[in-house]
């Protein structure tokens, strides 16, 4: 650092490359209206000479509250390039915890979607005064609708700023880019902080990771609120792509965007498959050239994998998670395994893979001893990472970032083996695994199976209390409509006996409940803690 040559690292540096490299290509593409590279550049240029005539700048937090639009993809860039730290919002949270995620950070300036003006003034009303202090609502840039909220509207602070802006130099490549509120699946929501070395390093190595080649078009289906959209926000410029924006993932409209833009490639969490495979016919477009995705967030059922690729998508699989900046394994694909019949193909895909270029190390361990745990495909560990895609710690949170490493390895909380060709696979949430008669159950592996059978939508397993046991698997279920349109023709029955042809006997659920839909998080992630509450119920009556 103290070298003369020193020059911190910032994904910033990748639009000022773009706008030179590719002026003329087109960076962002929503509705009707389209942006080049130059004039992507110039727009954050002004918002940021915009936010620092405001007195924003350094370390000052800008929260954003907005669907996947033009907008919150400039702010990756123009925030930082006023020296401050950008705090994107889940928009599906409700008003308390938004407001919540307000005053832990201090937001000094909020913005906010038109979409969402009521949201964000019930969220502000719980504020009692200390609100932040600049509040802008972005409106629609295609079809403006004239909602407001605040003093201050987007369109017009990036048309008054100076777009020969030159910006705040980053002095320090671990000066703060962007602050992340964890989805709260098993513990209250926390604040992961990235520098800029660490949001710089891992774009660089998913882009490479996922072979991104050069002008990808890129369909934003996964929110750039979650872990800045596993820092795509940033490596579609470091491509020199193009972003299509749309508001809502709907099978409608993301068919649409990928038909009429010929987008190469997307990210989603698996349980996207399901919307793009259920689609109604007059929703659907061939898919005519290949289209490359990244899932993960939550474990790939097999199953699924094979019906999304027999649709002419690419899919491959990654594991992260917000304090790893996104994505830290990636199910790198050899060729050899090409030759392998299709279901075997997506076994091995279902694995999670083999650590980013930025990570140092994964591994699993006894977190007792610290010490490794033999990589034979069996034995489970706890999965610890370290690399510099790791968080710089919790915001304001120095006891949880202790608690969160050991060893200097980042404790993820889930638990997976690791087969001999090195290939990591999750087994479990620490708190997911059910141990019934001494012997773990990875609820993973059974949902897998319960995927199979062709009526099952969405399927989870969780530890039911059994006095002879210990634990046994509950199975909470919802199926697909028949030709009839009714679900109604799926017994119990029927899935335990799915289960008996293809589990041992001590896996198979003690027994099977049908839900209309499972219960989810913000995020899309099924809340198994509340499934957990109604097995109890079930082990009492
Ligand atoms: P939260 O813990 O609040 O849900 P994240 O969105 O960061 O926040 O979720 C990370 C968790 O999601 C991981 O710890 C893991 O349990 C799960 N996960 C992420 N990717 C995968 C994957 N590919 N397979 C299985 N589980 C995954």
């Amino acid at each position: 650092k103290c070298d003369a040559n020193y020059v911190p690292l910032t994904p910033i540096t990748f639009l000022q490359r773009a706008s030179a490299v590719y002026a003329n290509r087109t960076s962002v593409i929503y509705e009707g209206t389209h942006f080049t590279w130059r004039q992507t550049y110039e727009r954050c240029c002004r918002l940021a000479d915009s936010l620092r005539s405001l007195n924003v700048g350094k370390n000052d937090v800008v929260s954003v509250l907005a669907p996947n639009i033009p907008a919150v993809y400039e702010m990756h860039f123009a925030v930082p390039m006023a020296g401050a730290v950008l705090n994107t919002i889940n928009t599906r949270l409700d008003a308390k915890s938004i407001a919540t995620i307000l005053s832990h950070s201090g937001a000094k300036v909020f913005f906010v979607d038109c979409q969402y003006k009521e949201l964000a003034d019930k969220a502000l009303s719980f504020l009692n005064g200390s609100v932040p202090s600049i509040i802008a609502t972005i409106d629609d840039v295609d079809t403006p609708t004239g909602v407001r909220l605040g003093q201050f509207e987007y369109e017009q602070l990036v048309q008054r700023g100076n777009p020969g802006y030159t910006g705040e130099l980053v002095q320090d490549e671990w000066d703060p880019i962007a602050l992340n509120y964890t989805s709260g699946t098993t513990s209250a929501p926390k604040g992961v902080v990235y520098s800029h070395r660490g949001a710089y390093l891992s774009t660089l190595s998913l882009i490479l990771g996922w072979e991104m080649g050069s002008a990808p078009v890129y369909l934003w289906s996964l929110p750039m609120f979650h872990c800045n959209g596993w820092t795509f926000t940033w490596g579609v410029a470091a491509r020199g792509g193009t972003s299509v924006c749309i508001r809502n993932t709907s099978a409608k409209d993301m068919y649409r965007a990928i038909a009429d833009h010929k987008v190469t490639h997307l990210c989603c969490a698996p349980i996207v498959f399901n919307i793009l495979l259920e689609a109604k016919p007059h929703e659907r477009r061939e898919i005519t050239s290949p289209v490359e995705i990244l899932t993960g967030g939550a474990p790939p059922p097999a199953p699924l994998l094979e019906k999304i690729e027999s649709l002419g998508f690419h899919v491959t699989h990654a594991y992260g998670l917000t304090e790893a900046t996104g994505p830290a394994l990636v199910c790198e694909w050899q060729t050899k395994w090409n030759k392998l019949p299709l279901q075997d193909q997506s076994k091995l895909k279902a694995r999670q893979g083999i650590s980013i270029l930025t990570l140092a190390d994964a591994d699993i361990k006894d977190l007792d001893t610290m010490a490794s745990m033999p990589r034979d495909g069996k034995t489970m560990g706890e999965i610890v990472l370290r690399g510099s895609s790791i968080m710089k710690g919790y915001f304001k949170d120095p006891e949880a970032t202790s608690r969160a490493f050991r060893n200097g390895w980042f404790v993820t909380g889930d638990v997976g083996v690791i087969h001999p060709d090195g290939y990591l696979e999750i087994k479990d949430r620490s708190k997911d695994v059910i141990i019934s008669g001494g012997e773990n159950i990875s609820s993973v592996e059974l949902e897998s199976v319960l995927y199979r059978h062709p009526r099952v939508l969405e399927a989870a397993v969780v530890a039911m209390p059994n006095p002879k046991w210990g634990e046994s698997p509950c199975a909470f279920i919802s199926v697909k409509m028949n030709s009839k349109g009714l679900t109604s023709d799926v017994k119990e029955s029927d899935i335990i006996a799915h289960c008996r042809k293809n589990l041992p006997s001590f896996m198979i659920p003690k027994r099977v409940e049908f839900m209309a839909e499972l219960p989810k998080t913000s995020t899309g992630k099924i809340q198994k803690f509340q499934l957990r509450e109604v097995a109890k119920i079930f082990a009492v009556s």
